[in-house]
């Protein structure tokens, strides 16, 4: 097996593809135009930097416009490369599709480490490339519209935002030009969490049909399964405190840069979020045991696998040992084509990327929608609605007067009825409805066809059809 070659992170994504459309009834003429990445813009810029001018390489694909805007995040990684932001880019597409955000699929990336720069020096790279996208309308609110991924976040978000309305001065809409910006900043509310709240409701989901849960040799709840994760970043801390504090998993391993952390009693999130943060990696923590290499920790032992740093990571050489019975792909391609198979034969389940971690653009279309609206969710209805709720909670009560006062509504139950939804829980509320809709979208397929064994190709095939279907309506 190891003798094998490993697909490029592209050729995967196409070797999935390509196994999704084989069954499937598609002209090779629309099967082709979906797969191809309609184009890819490389810009090289100089910044003048420490004395010098210093010269970057940065990326936008844009995979399919058969919606617009596209979406996609810009990452800031060293090992950015073409082929990679063309293989995200693609996910893109299909992940919107799939969870029916209506968008075309994009992504973006700067060959920088970020950790090299200050923030003062980051700000000025940042505001240079997205100069350079905005030029030629690849950042823009009705046409392309980036969002965070590894290594950037809400700053960098605001510093494209603040670029795009100084360079479009008159629209309106500037603010939709970029999401996963700060709240204060025309964000919106549970934007950060959302691809980790996202894993977090995937899973729930998951849960609630034991038929599935049996496939993957577990059963019951949630509640006590053994959990290890790699990359505490974004996706990856907010999916395992989520998961630890709200539905009773126990983090039984952690994987960074510099190594893993072993608890089998459980680690503290929240704890190690914030050693990582004052010591640069997990060496070193307490309440742990310290495994310098990091990697051979996905073998270890444990009910749910979540990779939420980057991809490949599980691959032709360690496929065969990954022990973990169900994985959950928060992070974009971090199992390759080969790996794929060998564990698929082993009767692993995997919750595949495009679904598991589209939390993040489900959010972020809500803020779209929101910068367009130029209103907050909820402004509007939430006092009425709590108003129509006091109204019956009031009548109960006097009716319960007329009965000699026989029972009492619980003062918990009148707060909580009380309270009308705002921002935050209408943006969990629209989350949680998407996620179970897409899983239930893609399990349909996976246990209704004899044909699909997997989930990753019902999701494929569920997202395919629904790019065909809106070509098809553009006659082509
Ligand atoms: P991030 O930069 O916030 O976090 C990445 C984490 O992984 C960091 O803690 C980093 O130290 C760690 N890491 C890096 N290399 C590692 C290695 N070799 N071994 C173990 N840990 C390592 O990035 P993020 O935004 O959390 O993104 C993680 C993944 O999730 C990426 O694949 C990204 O494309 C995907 N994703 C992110 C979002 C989002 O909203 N941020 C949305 C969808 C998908």
């Amino acid at each position: 097996m190891a003798q094998r070659k490993e697909p490029t992170f592209r050729e995967s994504v196409d070797l999935m593809f390509n196994r999704a459309v084989s069954l499937m009834d598609l002209s090779p003429g629309l099967e082709e135009k979906i797969r191809v990445c309609n184009a890819t813009y490389t810009v090289r810029f100089g910044v003048r930097l420490r004395g010098r001018i210093q010269t970057f390489t940065g990326y936008r694909s844009v995979h399919s416009e058969h919606m617009e805007p596209v979406k996609g995040g810009i990452r800031y990684a060293m090992a950015v490369h073409q082929d990679e932001v063309e293989a995200l880019a693609a996910l893109m597409t299909y992940k919107c599709a799939l969870v029916e955000v209506p968008f075309g699929g994009s992504k973006g990336g700067l060959r920088i480490d970020p950790r090299e720069w200050d923030e003062h020096e980051l700000e000025q790279i940042t505001r240079r490339f997205a100069y350079e996208l905005i030029k030629r309308d690849l950042i823009h609110p009705a046409q392309n519209v980036p969002a965070p991924d590894m290594g950037t976040g809400e700053r960098e978000m605001a510093w494209i935002a603040d670029q795009y309305k100084r360079m479009a001065t008159t629209d309106i809409n500037y603010r939709a030009c970029v999401t996963g910006k700060p709240v204060n900043g025309g964000g919106i509310q549970g934007r950060t969490e959302a691809t980790g709240r996202g894993v977090q409701y995937a899973l729930r989901e998951f849960f609630r049909h034991p038929e599935d849960v049996a496939k993957a040799g577990l059963s019951g709840t949630l509640d006590g399964k053994r959990v290890v994760v790699q990359g505490l970043g974004n996706v990856g801390y907010h999916a395992a405190k989520f998961l630890q504090e709200e539905d009773g998993c126990k983090i039984t391993a952690i994987i960074e840069r510099d190594g893993a952390l072993i608890g089998e009693s459980g680690l503290d999130v929240e704890a190690v979020r914030g050693w990582i943060a004052r010591h640069g990696g997990v060496d070193g923590y307490p309440d742990g045991k310290f495994i310098r290499d990091g990697s051979k920790v996905l073998e270890h032992q444990c009910d749910i696998l979540v990779p939420a740093a980057l991809e490949g990571v599980i691959n032709l050489e360690n496929a065969a040992r990954i022990t973990a019975p169900l994985i959950i792909e928060a992070a974009n391609g971090p199992i390759t084509a080969g790996a794929d198979e060998i564990l698929r034969q082993k009767g692993t389940v995997i919750i595949p990327d495009m679904y598991a971690n589209a939390g993040g653009v489900t959010v972020s279309y809500f803020e779209w929608v929101k910068n367009l609206s130029h209103i907050r969710f909820g402004r509007i209805g939430r006092r009425q609605e709590e108003a129509r709720h006091e109204l019956i909670v009031k009548e109960l009560e006097r009716l319960n007067r007329g009965l000699g006062d026989a029972w009492e509504i619980s003062p918990d139950f009148k707060q909580k009825y009380l309270r009308g939804a705002g921002e935050l829980e209408l943006v969990r509320s629209g989350l949680d409805d998407t996620m179970r809709t897409a899983y239930q979208s893609m399990r349909e397929i996976w246990q209704g066809r004899e044909d699909v064994a997997d989930l990753r190709t019902a999701a494929y095939l569920v997202s395919i059809a629904r790019v065909a279907d809106s070509y098809r309506a553009m006659g082509l």
